[in-house]
């Protein structure tokens, strides 16, 4: 028995607890073409079948009681809306209805801090849910995937994260889903949280330890809720870089952009001609947030983008601060409102 399962225990009046193990896809359980396919395994499109990946960790039940549930599985830059707006019906489910104490996620690493983050704005339950992935194949040498999930599910097993909102796991290190982001393309530490860093760690003597908690409002403590929504408002990202011009983001007014997140040079400084179409934009009545293309820091709403009626990403990066401003924008297309949704989450 686990030192931390052996505390929920402890804490649960003997129940052992239930974790509900969702399968999204991603690296965790592609299978490469040899244990040195460590690269572009997902071309060859070949997964792990269902509870292959459970099976091959049988110490998971020494943990808590692991119940496999079905879901789509996907490369993980395919998942839409529709999908992210299942995952919430189904969390909600798996705990009212099947009584699960935390629910792990497995999930591709290209846009898992999307999906953990819309989660961990819009699930209404204060149960740990924790989005697990891999850097490497489930068939590679000195795979990660098999630690990372039990790592994850003593997470979600833990007294300690209920109430903390949507965490991830991976590489041993828990991060807050508002913080985290994928900052290399290959190494195993590549989830980071940069200006902020980890919560805490799923240590090698078996322990859940948290040395920080989430300030910031999330879960069942925001204003969003999604229950019957079907899409998004749409909203785009727009990169600066030199002699860009403001045909990307004609084209995203064009295709309905009701938001632009302009990912801005410096502390969000797009071109002059990007600042031109940007300011048409806003006048047609789309939300404009400025970030940055650095990577972290915060982007501020100063008083020249207060006096355009744009208003500040903070430190969220460009694809985070596009789903919480689609999130805002089912509320209302008021600036001075988006800014203080900004500055709340
Ligand atoms: N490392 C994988 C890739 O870039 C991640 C796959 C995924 O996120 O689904 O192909």
């Amino acid at each position: 028995m686990f030192p931390d399962a052996q505390r929920y225990l402890e804490v649960t009046e003997f129940r052992r607890p239930r974790v509900a193990l969702i399968f999204t896809g991603g690296t965790i359980d592609s299978v490469g073409t040899d244990r040195l396919d460590l690269a572009w395994y997902i071309e060859a499109g070949k997964r792990l079948d269902d509870h292959e990946l459970v099976n091959a960790v049988p110490e998971l039940q020494g943990i808590a009681d692991v119940t496999e549930v079905p879901f789509r599985r996907l490369p993980s830059q395919s998942i839409k809306d529709r999908d992210l707006f299942d995952l919430v019906e189904l969390i909600h489910r798996l705990v009212d209805e099947d009584k699960m104490d935390g629910v792990v996620i497995t999930h591709g690493t290209n846009t898992l801090e999307e999906t953990a983050l819309f989660l961990h704005l819009t699930v209404k339950r204060d149960r740990p849910v924790v989005v697990v992935g891999a850097m490497r194949p489930a068939s590679a040498i000195s795979a990660d995937g098999y630690l990372n999930l039990l790592n994850a599910v003593r997470v979600a097993a833990s007294p300690a994260a209920v109430g903390k909102g949507v965490l991830t796991v991976l590489n041993d290190t828990i991060h807050s889903a508002r913080d985290v982001t994928k900052t290399a393309t290959y190494r195993v530490d590549t989830f980071q949280g940069r200006d902020l860093g980890p919560l805490g760690y799923a240590d090698n003597d078996g322990r859940v330890l948290f040395y920080h908690q989430p300030v910031r409002p999330h879960t069942t403590a925001t204003e969003f809720d999604v229950t019957g929504l079907h899409a998004l408002p749409r909203v785009d990202v727009v990169v600066s870089y030199l002699g860009a011009d403001g045909v990307m983001i004609d084209a995203a007014v064009g295709a309905g952009a009701k938001g632009i997140i302009s990912a801005g040079t410096g502390a969000g400084r797009p071109t002059p001609a990007e600042d031109a179409a940007l300011d048409k934009a806003s006048a047609a009545g789309v939300a404009i947030i400025q970030g940055t293309r650095v990577g972290s820091g915060r982007t501020v709403q100063s008083p020249g983008l207060k006096k355009k009626g744009w208003a500040g990403a903070d430190n969220l990066q460009p694809w985070k601060a596009r789903i919480l401003l689609a999130l805002a924008l089912t509320k209302t297309s008021d600036i001075t409102e988006i800014q203080r949704i900004f500055d709340t989450y």
